[in-house]
């Protein structure tokens, strides 16, 4: 039996044990024993004796117990380390405005009632592995001067990082964001890289549990977790990096675009029959298109999100994915067709470039264009007389349609020879148009009709090209 130890064995930074006097009978000190109702004013004595401890290098909190109270680091200077590893806050704990000028650990801490830290400031390094956060974690306007590493923390409310500037390397790797991440009107300063993995924004609460379970659960039992990061300002030398990232909860409008990185992410498709990737921001706005009753809102959401758009394109075909360019050079299409109001919308160059080659991105709908002028042309030109045989000049035939339904079902042998005459104008040669057609207006028909059908050929060519356009080596 060895002799009951009267100091505290609690292993602190280094593994150095606490040595702090007995307070409960669990073999541990004020600071660490779990009774929820020791002494309150005796604990906060402890930390204010850390604070004024100039002996120690680091103000060591490793493995504290802080009862529920609300606890106050307003405006406190963490004038050394900070070390909160493994402590345990079962109320509120306030770091408004608070200062970490060396590096701050909460590796591991566990939050239990709120922990807003507004306005903090951390110049040194910070590190939030494994932390858990129960209720609302508030970031707002926090300053992160030096790393942030988020590995595996626990979001279980909303994580707000609205306002907050970055300016080293960001760590949101495998970081479990349960009620979704808000990044609005944020700065990542120059030199800083924030990066999202995120099987982590895509699953909920729910999965997390389950896994937890082990139990089975079917990706389409989970609710997307949604990222908000609109108006992030990125500075030059600085980045945002998605890697693996399902979009569909992304929020990037006014954002810097153009200083992304989308690397494997995966986008949301419509549901329409060309299945284009889209924004996560149009499909809201689709679902609330009707809500938007002013047209000038709508307008100016229509030219945001067509901006996005425009910014992705560009980073697509720096990186030679066509593909991905191409629908988001539809989606930047569309936003500027809708933004033309309601009226506007179907009557505009842009909706005709939509009907005749769905912005010059369909091969076929400009060949079923074409197989529509080059059929009903010859029905036209048969208004006139048209001269079927060359030799025999008399063998003419014009316009006699009775429209009864034979007529329409086995379309005439004259319309079937026109129309093998006209498409010999096209395909071949126009030379003798002269001599099988008379009337002025039938030649303007047939040069305005090869116009067309040149338009539409390359329309369909391009869109060809586009498909499979490689990097030249
Ligand atoms: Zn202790």
């Amino acid at each position: 039996m060895t002799e009951k130890s009267t100091t505290c064995k609690v292993l602190m930074y280094k593994n150095k044990p606490c040595g702090r006097q007995l307070y409960d009978d669990q073999g541990m000190c004020i600071c660490h024993s779990k009774l929820e109702n020791k002494d309150v004013s005796h604990f906060q004595n402890e930390i204010d004796n850390i604070f004024k401890d100039d002996t120690s290098d680091r103000l060591d909190f490793n493995r504290f117990f802080f009862p529920k109270k609300d606890w106050r680091f307003f405006r406190q200077t963490f004038h050394k380390d900070a070390n909160f590893k493994f402590a345990e806050f079962s109320g509120i704990v306030n770091f408004w405005n608070a200062e970490f000028s060396g590096k701050a650990n909460f590796y591991r801490t566990r939050f239990i009632g709120k922990a807003p830290f507004y306005r903090t400031k951390f110049i040194g390094k910070v590190e939030f592995e494994r932390t858990e956060f129960s209720t609302e974690a508030i970031f707002r306007r926090a300053q992160f001067s030096d790393k942030a590493d988020f590995y595996l923390a626990e979001f279980s409310g909303k994580a707000n990082f609205g306002r907050a500037e970055f300016s080293g390397k960001v760590n949101f790797l495998s970081t479990f964001f349960y009620e979704g991440i808000l990044l609005r009107n944020g700065i990542a300063k120059s030199g800083a890289h924030i990066i999202f993995d995120i099987d982590h924004l895509i699953y909920n609460y729910l999965w997390v549990k389950c896994v937890k379970r082990s139990e089975n659960i079917s990706r389409n039992e989970m609710w997307r977790v949604s990222a908000d990061i609109r108006s992030f300002k990125i500075d030059k030398n600085a980045v945002v990096t998605f890697l693996k990232v399902s979009m569909e909860g992304v929020h990037l409008l006014e954002s810097d675009i153009s200083r992304m990185e989308f690397i494997a992410v995966e986008w949301p498709k419509t549901n329409r029959w060309h299945k284009r990737r889209t924004l996560a921001d149009e499909v809201i706005e689709n679902v609330r298109y009707e809500a938007i009753v002013d047209e000038i809102e709508r307008k100016k959401k229509c030219s945001l999100i067509a901006q996005v758009y425009q910014g992705l394109q560009e980073i697509y075909i720096n990186t030679y994915r066509y593909l991905e360019a191409g629908d988001f050079f539809v989606g930047e299409q569309e936003m500027r067709r809708k933004g033309k109001g309601k009226l506007g919308q179907y009557f505009s160059l842009n909706n005709a470039y939509r009907i005749l080659s769905y912005y010059g991105q369909s091969m076929l709908l400009p060949l079923f264009w074409l197989f529509g002028v080059i059929s009903i042309v010859p029905g036209l030109l048969m208004y006139g007389e048209v001269r079927i045989n060359l030799q025999d000049k008399s063998d003419i035939v014009t316009y006699n349609w009775s429209f009864n339904i034979s007529d329409l079902l086995f379309l005439k042998t004259d319309y079937w020879q026109t129309f093998l005459l006209n498409f010999s104008f096209m395909a071949f040669s126009r030379s003798k148009m002269h001599d099988a057609l008379t009337e002025p207006w039938q030649l303007a028909l047939v040069n305005i009709e090869a116009l067309v059908v040149i338009g539409l050929v390359a329309m369909s060519l391009l869109a060809v090209r586009r498909r499979f356009k490689r990097k030249n080596f």
